[in-house]
């Protein structure tokens, strides 16, 4: 596992040039914010960011995660539970996520066994398996008590 606990906003620099992207105030900020909150939407983004850079748009923003997600800076991720696609910095590692049906918090899950793909599908139709992506859906020890109150069966 390389999660590098020492990203310097120069190393979010030399990541962007590494993969051919200019670095851009919006590019470095929006890295920096989704290091310190993974699993972040466009729209958090956009939040986060227009304090420091007010000139921020809510298109800009969508064109930086575009231009990231595509150099593989940054992972994009499709939840069921989520109305909008997230955004996280842990790349390359084919790591899950576990999310909460009440109130949607998603949290990492490391590959439990061996190299990624970590799932061994018993069919896969003739494809060559690259990655396996895999939401486990539960519920929060905040939200536990809510469900228990409305399903007493739960
Ligand atoms: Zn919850
Ligand atoms: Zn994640």
């Amino acid at each position: 596992m390389s999660v590098d606990a020492t990203v310097t906003p120069e190393s979010w620099d030399e990541q962007l040039r590494e993969s051919g992207l200019r670095v851009t105030a919006g590019r470095r900020a929006a890295l920096e914010f989704l290091d310190d909150h993974p699993h972040s939407s466009a729209a958090d983004i956009l939040a986060g960011l227009s304090d420091d850079i007010p000139s921020i748009s809510a298109q800009s923003v969508h064109n930086i995660v575009h231009d990231l997600t595509r150099h593989e800076l940054v992972r994009r991720i499709d939840l069921p539970d989520s109305g909008s696609a997230r955004y996280e910095t842990r790349t390359h590692d084919n790591h899950h996520h576990v999310q909460c049906v009440v109130c949607g918090r998603i949290e990492d899950v490391d590959c439990v066994v061996g190299h990624a793909p970590c799932l061994t599908p018993d069919d896969v139709h003739g494809m060559t398996v690259l990655t396996a992506e895999i939401t486990f859906r539960g519920v929060c020890p905040e939200c536990e008590p809510t469900l228990r109150d409305r399903d007493p069966q739960y």
